[in-house]
């Protein structure tokens, strides 16, 4: 399989390649020259198998040669291993018709374990493979720093410099970047906010010589390999439900993008998706999108649910991509368009595309408190704040007529990662799960840095054994 850039004018690149890359050198985003189509016969014939199987039966059309069969089945048994439920991503019904795909059971209690356990392990392989070794580098709201952490401590050819905006992560979120204290991990504490992180980071990559010199690589969801792993839980809850002989709807907590396109993905291979509901917190530029085709970022809102605390979905490109039906100058014209007037137009037959694949609903800080509060007294299910922002999507979707079609809210994090916001709405105050007991007595390892480029360039390049090893080699 080979992977094309959004924006035409980046080389075609192998799984591996790509995988590496992260970013096309082009600004565009890469995706699959083709979806493998699934037939109902073989989407039916998955019933039954461990998440794994799945997992390596659905994704290994899109590596290709570069990966053996059984490595790549070794790698994803041993990243779903980490997980502390037997069924991975347990499916749970919490009303008629409605029910939770609980993401959450990973090492650092979020569903950016399910991508992130396997990219650490491929990663690690391709670059062991090929003798060389790389620096990740990335900016986190939270959520995907802790994942990264856990997923990349330790590897031999891999540094990891997370960089985090200095007192405005939660303190579990905090302590599970800074307790770890493995040498070739790195927490950043940047004094700046989550945007300023990620220029810094966006700022290391365009230089060509510091791109090079660092083998810098990207773990944030523009990764395709991020999305590509977050494929396989679209299936086992469908196939659940009863797929492919039912259709089955989902709603997801969104902020970048990228878990539900991971669900288009998946209903573009064969699977039977009546509707994917972008479910947003009061940061809802998505919404107003696919409302008035007018994508037009505004300031962003601190929440109850800070990892959808997000004004610029990147991976909105890829459905802007296949919504032009691969048209890269229109693509490219948008993306224009943005940088230069900070807003663009989807055209009238592209919009009217997306809205036949997608609804989207925005939920306020009130309504995610007593969708909280509403799940917690009819099932004495405890749900965290993002979970509660695509409950409630769901619901509204369902008063808006969307029939008795099952729907799937994916619960993207344990409520123990966001312990005031649900006491606040619950009374209930969650305990961190058995592995994590300790956490918040652990040594925390950090750095703080000022918000400027050159000082954290040279930080890292002063620990990046990336570069000693390609200046040397
Ligand atoms: C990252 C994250 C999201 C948003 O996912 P995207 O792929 O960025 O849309 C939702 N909920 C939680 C808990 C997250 O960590």
């Amino acid at each position: 399989m080979h992977y094309i850039s959004t924006r035409g004018n980046a080389p075609s690149l192998t799984f591996s390649a790509a995988l590496l890359s992260g970013l096309a050198t082009d600004g565009g985003l890469y995706l699959p020259q083709a979806y493998p189509h699934w037939q109902a016969g073989d989407i039916a014939a998955l019933a039954g198998n461990s998440f794994a199987d799945n997992v390596a039966a659905l994704i290994a059309p899109y590596i290709g040669p570069d990966l053996s069969a059984e490595t790549l089945k070794t790698m994803i048994e041993a990243s779903y291993s980490t997980f502390r439920h037997d069924a991975v991503a347990p499916l749970v019904q919490i009303d008629d018709h409605l029910f939770l795909l609980e993401l959450f059971h990973g090492p650092t209690l979020a569903f950016k374990d399910v991508a992130m356990q396997l990219l650490g392990r491929l990663m690690d392989h391709v670059l062991r493979q090929s003798g060389r070794r790389a620096t990740i580098v990335g900016a986190t709201s939270g959520d995907t720093g802790a994942a990264a952490i856990e997923a990349f401590r330790g590897l031999d050819n891999v540094d990891l410099f997370i960089l985090y905006p200095h007192g405005r992560v939660s303190e579990v979120q905090r302590r599970q970047m800074t307790g770890v204290g493995a040498a070739n991990v790195h927490a950043i504490a940047l004094e700046g906010t989550f945007d300023d992180a990620q220029s810094i980071v966006k700022g290391l990559f365009n230089q060509p010589a510091c791109r090079d010199e660092l083998g810098l690589s990207a773990v944030n969801s523009i990764n395709w390999a991020r999305i590509l792993a977050q494929i396989s839980y679209y299936f086992t809850a469908a196939l659940s439900l009863g797929a492919p002989h039912r259709d089955v709807s989902f709603s997801v907590p969104t902020g970048n993008f990228g878990d539900i396109f991971a669900g288009y993905v998946a209903k573009r291979m064969g699977l039977p998706i009546n509707r994917l509901t972008v479910a947003t917190n009061s940061n809802d530029l998505l919404v107003r999108a696919l409302a008035s085709g007018l994508y037009r970022p505004r300031d962003v809102v601190a929440t109850q649910s800070p990892s959808m605390d997000i004004q610029v979905s990147s991976n909105f490109e890829r459905l802007l991509f296949e919504a032009y039906n691969r048209d890269v100058a229109k693509v490219c014209e948008a993306m224009a368009q943005l940088s230069r007037e900070r807003q663009f137009d989807i055209a009238a037959e592209a919009l009217a595309r997306i809205r036949r694949d997608f609804a989207a609903e925005a939920v306020s800080e009130s309504e995610t408190r007593e969708e909280m509060q509403r799940t917690y007294r009819a099932t004495g299910i405890v749900i965290d704040p993002h979970t509660a922002v695509g409950v409630a999507a769901a619901r509204r979707q369902g008063r808006r007529g969307a029939g008795a079609t099952p729907t799937v809210v994916l619960a993207t994090a344990h409520p123990a990662k966001f312990p005031e916001a649900v006491e606040a709405a619950t009374g209930v105050r969650p305990a961190l799960p058995p592995h994590l007991a300790d956490l918040m007595t652990r040594r925390e390892h950090r750095t703080r840095l000022p918000n400027d480029l050159a000082t954290v360039e040279s930080f890292i390049r002063s620990r990046s054994r990336a570069a000693q090893h390609n200046s040397a080699a």
